[in-house]
C-alpha cells in the first residue's frame, strides 16, 4: 500500500519555482497496472522519481505500507529502492560494463541474495531473451535492452515495479511484449507506467491518473464488462457477438462501419472497457511493517567496475601512472641514499665479506686535527670483550714508537731497484710483523689454536735463540716466515727480473734463500711459508692484469683491502721479536699530543710535517748534539733547561743560514772547510761516524767565538681547539742534533725539537710508547658463529664517531671518501627530495583529474546502481579500489624501477667514483615507504572526487550525464 498525501516537490531554477508537483494525493493499491500519463512537463517523471525515493520531496509525505518517509534515515532510501522498488527506465539504463546476466544478478546481490542459472535462464525465457546471457549491453537491439531492464526489475521480486515511458523508444510491437509482460506482472504487484500514449493506457490500465501541471485532473478505474446484445460499435471498432442473429437496423449499422473502415470484430462476447471515478480505501491491515534491506553488494563488484573503468582513458591512466612512478621511484632512492648509514655498511661489509681477519687501528678526531692512536693492552681486553672476536696485536712499520719514522721495506732490496709496472695482484713490501709465540704453535704447525688457524705450509716458525743470559742470537733475529701471498708476490718479481737467474719453483725453493726481506737495509731470511686462508677466486683476474687497468681498478681497491685486513702482509716472527729491534734500535720516542697542533716559528719556512712531535733531548745520544758554547757552563753537553731546545741539522741549516755564511766568511775549519760546508757533511749520511766526530769537533771550535750570534729566540705556537689565537711559547735555541734514528734515509724527516721533560709537558705533550697502532683478529664464522654479526656491529659504531676517538678499519679509506662526498650527497638528496615532492604535487593532481573523468563517465551506471538500491558505501568501495589499483600499480613500478635506480647508484659509486662499496641498500624498507606513500597520495587524491559523487542524489546522477 503506497500513499502520497499532498506532496509537493518544487524545482528552483533561474527562472523562477517551478511546483512540478502541486499538493498531490494519491493512493496506490497493492496490486495492479496504474497509468500515469499527462502532458510533457505536467510532472509524471518527478511522480516516478519521488515514489521511487530517488529525489526528495518538499512538503507532504508519502507512506508505504504503514511506514512514512519523513521517518526515513539517509541509508533507507537505498534500502527501501532495494527492497521494494523495481525501476524500468524509458532509456534501459542497463550497466554497460556487465554482461546481460550480471545486469540481472546485480539486482539480486544488492539484496543479498543469489539466483541459480536456471533462474537466470528461466527469467531470460520469460522476457524472450534465451540464450544471451553473455552478451554485453552494447550487443543488444532497444527491445532487448528494455526486456533485459524488465528481467532485472523482476528478478527482485519487488512490490513496486515502476516504469517510465516504458515503450518510449520501440517499435508497436516490441512495445506490446513489454506492455503484456508488464501487464502479467501486474496480477500480483503493483506496476505503476509512466506513459502519455492514452490509447495504450486505455488498452492495459486498471487505473489511469491523469496529471497537469503537477495536479492530479483525473483518476479513473477501468473494467471490463461483457455487453449485453448482438453489436457494440465505438469510433474504431464494431463488434458483433458471433452467433447471433443481427436486427436490419443493426445490420444498417454493420454496413455503415464497413463503408466507415471502422474494425469488424468477431467475438464469442462483447467486452469493453468502462471507466468509473476510482474509488478506493485504505487497507488499514497491510501495514505489515516495512522490513528494509540495505545494500549487500558484494565487493568484488564494486572492484569489478572500478577495474574496468581503468579501461575508460587508457592515455591518461598510462600518463598518470608515469608521472606517479618518476615521483614515488625518485622517493624511493631518495630514502636509500638519505637513509645510508655508514655503520650498516660497514658491518654488512665486515660481517658479509670474504674476509679472513679484520685489521684495526684507532685515531683521534679532534676539532683542529685528526691523530692516530694506539691501543693499550686494556683496550684491546676490551674490544676483544666487546667483539667477541680475538685480537691481538700487529706492528705495523708505520708504527713510529717501534720502527721509527719513514719506514720503507721491500720484499728484496734487487726487486726493488728494479721495480716496475707490475701485475695488481702481487705485492712489493711487507707491511710489518706479527708476533706468535711458540705455545701458540701445534705440533703439526697450526698456528694459534684461538681462531686464527694459520698453517705452516714450508719450512719451520722464526725462534729467537737465547744465550743463557737471555741474550738473543742476532742471526735468529734475522729470520721470519711469510704468507703463502707474499711468497707467490716475491717469485713473480724475482723470476720477472732478467738479472737474476734463481728461478723460484716452489714454497721450498725459497727456504733460506737470496729472495731476502730488507727493511732499511736491513736483510732478512726466510724459514717459513705459512698459509693465512686462501685468497676469493674473484680477484685471480688480478694476476693477469697490469696496475690501474681501468676496468679493474675497482676490485683491485677491494683487493687490496681484503690483502690488508688479513696477515698475509706481515712477517711473522717469534714472540719478543718486536722489542728486541726497538731497543737494538735504540728508538727516539715522538712526544705529541693529540689536544692542539704546533707551529715551529713561522719566520723560518720550515717543513711543518712533524712540527706536531717533539723528541726527549735526554734520549738522544750526546755524540749525536752539538750545543751551543754557553759562558754559564763549561761542560760541552749541559742537560737541556725548561725552554731549551734542540734543533734539526737541516732546520740548523736553515735557521742560521745567515750567521752560518758571516762565519764562514771568517773562519774555517781543518782542511779550510768553511761552516756551512762542513755542516752539510755533517748531514750527509754516507759520513763515517769518525770523520762526524772530527768535523763536529771543528764546528764546536768555530762556534765557540760566536757565541752571541747564535743565541736565538724560536717561538713555538700552540693552537688548541678552544683558542682561535696560538699561543706562543719563545724557546731558546741552545744546538743542534745530528740525525737521530739514522737507519732512516729520509732526511727530510727529521724535524721535531729536542727538549726536556719539564719543557714538554709544559707544552702539554707526552708519549704513548709501548702501545699498538693496530691490532688484528681472525673472522671466521666457524669460530665465532652469530659473534660476528655483532662483533661486525660493534666495530662499525664505534667508527662512526664524528670527534673523539674511533677504531679505524681499512675500509675506512672508502667510508672517508664518502664522507668527503657527504656535502654532495646530501645536497643531492635534498634536491632529489623537491623533485620527488614536486613529482607527487603534479601525481596527486593527475590522480584526482583521472579519477574525477573516471567518476563523470561512471555517473550514469551510478544513478543506476542507487536506483537499484545501492548506497554510497558501494560506490565508494568502487572508485577507492580503482585509485588503490592505480596506486598499487604505481608503487610497484616505482619499487622496481628505484631498485634498478639503486643498482645504478651503486655502479656509479663503484665504478665511477671507485669506492669499492653498495653504497645504496635497497630493501623491505624502500618498497613499503613507496608503497605507503602511493597509496596516501591515491587515496587522498581521489578521496574528494568519491566522497562528492557519493553524496549526490541518485535522480541527479542518472538525469544529469
Ligand atoms: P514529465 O515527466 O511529465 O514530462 P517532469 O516530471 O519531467 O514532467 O517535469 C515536471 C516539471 O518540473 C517540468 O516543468 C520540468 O520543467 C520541471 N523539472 C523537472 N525536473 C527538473 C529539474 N531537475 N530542475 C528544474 N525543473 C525540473
Ligand atoms: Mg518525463
Amino acid at each position: 500500500m503506497l500513499e502520497l498525501k499532498s506532496v509537493k516537490k518544487i524545482y528552483t531554477t533561474k527562472a523562477g519555482n517551478t511546483a512540478a508537483l502541486d499538493g498531490l494525493s494519491i493512493l496506490f493499491p497493492s496490486k495492479g497496472l496504474v497509468f500515469i500519463t499527462g502532458k510533457s512537463g505536467s510532472g509524471k517523471t518527478t511522480l516516478l522519481n519521488v515514489i521511487g525515493g530517488l529525489d526528495g520531496i518538499d512538503e507532504g509525505d508519502i507512506i508505504i505500507n504503514g511506514k512514512k518517509f519523513s521517518d526515513f534515515k539517509p541509508d533507507e532510501y537505498n534500502s527501501y529502492r532495494n527492497t521494494y522498488i523495481g525501476f524500468i527506465f524509458q532509456e534501459y539504463n542497463l550497466l554497460s560494463e556487465y554482461t546481460v546476466e550480471k545486469n540481472i544478478r546485480i539486482a539480486t546481490e544488492l539484496q543479498g541474495s543469489n539466483i541459480s542459472t536456471d533462474k537466470v535462464n528461466e527469467l531470460l525465457e520469460m522476457v524472450d531473451l534465451a540464450g544471451l546471457n553473455n552478451r554485453l549491453p552494447s550487443q543488444l537491439s532497444g527491445g532487448q535492452k528494455q526486456r533485459v531492464a524488465i528481467a532485472r526489475a523482476l528478478v527482485k521480486k519487488p512490490q513496486i515495479i515502476m516504469a517510465d515511458e516504458p515503450t518510449g523508444a520501440l517499435d508497436s510491437v516490441t512495445g506490446i511484449q513489454v506492455m503484456d509482460t508488464l501487464k502479467n506482472l501486474s496480477q500480483d504487484r503493483l506496476v505503476i507506467v509512466v506513459s502519455h500514449d492514452l490509447e495504450l493506457a486505455e488498452k492495459y490500465a486498471d487505473r489511469i491518473v491523469r496529471l497537469v501541471d503537477g495536479k492530479v485532473v483525473e483518476d479513473v478505474t477501468l473494467k471490463n464488462s461483457v455487453i449485453e446484445g448482438n453489436i457494440f460499435e465505438n469510433e474504431n471498432d464494431f463488434i458483433v457477438k458471433s452467433g447471433s442473429k443481427l436486427t436490419s437496423e443493426e445490420t444498417k449499422g454493420l454496413v455503415n462501419a464497413i463503408e466507415n473502415k471502422k474494425n469488424i470484430v468477431l467475438s464469442s462476447d462483447i467486452k469493453i472497457r468502462q471507466k468509473e471515478k476510482t474509488v478506493i480505501k485504505l487497507e488499514k491491515n497491510e501495514s505489515d511493517g516495512v522490513n528494509l534491506v540495505s545494500s549487500k553488494m558484494k565487493y568484488k563488484s564494486a572492484a569489478e567496475l572500478g577495474v574496468k573503468s581503468l579501461k575508460v582513458k587508457p592515455l591518461r591512466l598510462a600518463f598518470t601512472i608515469f608521472l606517479s612512478v618518476v615521483a614515488f621511484a625518485v622517493f624511493g632512492l631518495f630514502d636509500t641514499v638519505a637513509s645510508y648509514n655508514n655503520a650498516k655498511v660497514v658491518s654488512n661489509l665486515i660481517s658479509g665479506g670474504d674476509y679472513k681477519a679484520i685489521t684495526l687501528s684507532s685515531e683521534y678526531i679532534g676539532d683542529v686535527k685528526t691523530t692516530n692512536i694506539n691501543f693499550s693492552n686494556e683496550e684491546i681486553d676490551n674490544i676483544k670483550k666487546q667483539t667477541g672476536l680475538n685480537f691481538r696485536p700487529l706492528y705495523d712499520f708505520n708504527d713510529k714508537e717501534y720502527f721509527g719514522l719513514g719506514k720503507s721495506s721491500t720484499i728484496s732490496e734487487i726487486v726493488a731497484t728494479n721495480l716496475s709496472i707490475g701485475k695488481d695482484y702481487y705485492s712489493k713490501e711487507f707491511s710489518g710483523f706479527i708476533e706468535f709465540g711458540e705455545d701458540e704453535i701445534t705440533e703439526d704447525g697450526v698456528i694459534d689454536k684461538n681462531g686464527f688457524n694459520y698453517k705452516l705450509v714450508a719450512g719451520k716458525y722464526p725462534r729467537i735463540k737465547r744465550d743463557k743470559k737471555g741474550v738473543a742470537d742476532k742471526d735468529s733475529l734475522k729470520q721470519i716466515a711469510i704468507s703463502t701471498y707474499m711468497a707467490e708476490s716475491i717469485c713473480y718479481w724475482v723470476n720477472g727480473l732478467d738479472s737474476i737467474d734463481t728461478i723460484y719453483e716452489s714454497y721450498q725453493d725459497l727456504i733460506d734463500s737470496e729472495a731476502v726481506f730488507t727493511i732499511n737495509k736491513k736483510q732478512y731470511t726466510i724459514v717459513g711459508i705459512i698459509d693465512c686462508g686462501g685468497i676469493p677466486e674473484k680477484y685471480n683476474i688480478l694476476q693477469t692484469k697490469i696496475s690501474a687497468s681501468s676496468d679493474t681498478k675497482t676490485l683491485a681497491a677491494d683487493f687490496k683491502t681484503f690483502i690488508n685486513a688479513g696477515a698475509y702482509l706481515y712477517a711473522f716472527v717469534d714472540k719478543g721479536y718486536v722489542d728486541e729491534i726497538r731497543t737494538s734500535n735504540n728508538r727516539i720516542t715522538n712526544y705529541y699530543t693529540t689536544e692542539a697542533e704546533f707551529t715551529v716559528d713561522p719566520r723560518y719556512s720550515l717543513s711543518s710535517s712533524d712540527s706536531t712531535t717533539f723528541y726527549d733531548s735526554n734520549e738522544i745520544s750526546k755524540s749525536e748534539i752539538i750545543m751551543f758554547p754557553n759562558s754559564e757552563t763549561t761542560e760541552i753537553y749541559p742537560a737541556l733547561k725548561k725552554d731549551e731546545v734542540l734543533i734539526s741539522i737541516e732546520n740548523f741549516a736553515i735557521i742560521y743560514s745567515t750567521e752560518l755564511a758571516e762565519i764562514s766568511h771568517k773562519d774555517k775549519g781543518t782542511d779550510s772547510k768553511t761552516c756551512v760546508e762542513i755542516t752539510k757533511i755533517i748531514a750527509d749520511p754516507d759520513t763515517s761516524a769518525d770523520e762526524r766526530e772530527t768535523l763536529f769537533t771543528d764546528l764546536a771550535l768555530i762556534f765557540k767565538k760566536y757565541e752571541k750570534q747564535l743565541a736565538k729566540v724560536i717561538n713555538v705556537f700552540k693552537q688548541t681547539r678552544e683558542t682561535n689565537v696560538p699561543s706562543q711559547h719563545p724557546m731558546k735555541v741552545v744546538g743542534f742534533y745530528l740525525n737521530v734514528n739514522s737507519d732512516i734515509p729520509n732526511l727530510n724527516n727529521l724535524k721535531p725539537l729536542a727538549m726536556n721533560k719539564e719543557t714538554m709537558s709544559s707544552l702539554g705533550v707526552y708519549t704513548n710508547q709501548g702501545y699498538y697502532s693496530k691490532i688484528i683478529a681472525p673472522l671466521t664464522r666457524e669460530t665465532f658463529g652469530c659473534n660476528l654479526t655483532s662483533g661486525a656491529d660493534y666495530i662499525a659504531k664505534n667508527m662512526v664517531f664524528e670527534s673523539g676517538y674511533r677504531l679505524q678499519w681499512h675500509k675506512n679509506t672508502i667510508l672517508n671518501a664518502i664522507d668527503e662526498n657527504g656535502e654532495m650527497i646530501k645536497d643531492f638528496t635534498g634536491l632529489m627530495l623537491i623533485i620527488a615532492l614536486v613529482l607527487a604535487v603534479f601525481s596527486v593532481f593527475m590522480l584526482f583529474n583521472y579519477i574525477s573523468t573516471s567518476i563523470v563517465s561512471k555517473r550514469q551506471s551510478i544513478g543506476v546502481l542507487r536506483a537499484l538500491g545501492s548506497n554510497g558505501r558501494d560506490i565508494f568501495s568502487m572508485f577507492i579500489t580503482e585509485s588503490i589499483i592505480i596506486s598499487l600499480i604505481n608503487a610497484i613500478i616505482a619499487s622496481i624501477v628505484s631498485g634498478i635506480g639503486c643498482i645504478f647508484v651503486n655502479y656509479y659509486i663503484r665504478n665511477i667514483m671507485q669506492i669499492a662499496v653498495d653504497f645504496a641498500i635497497y630493501g623491505i624498507r624502500q618498497v613499503v615507504f613507496i608503497t605507503l606513500a602511493s597509496l596516501f597520495t591515491g587515496i587522498v587524491s581521489s578521496l574528494l572526487p568519491i566522497i562528492k559523487i557519493c553524496k549526490e542524489k541518485p535522480v541527479e546522477l542518472i538525469s544529469k550525464p
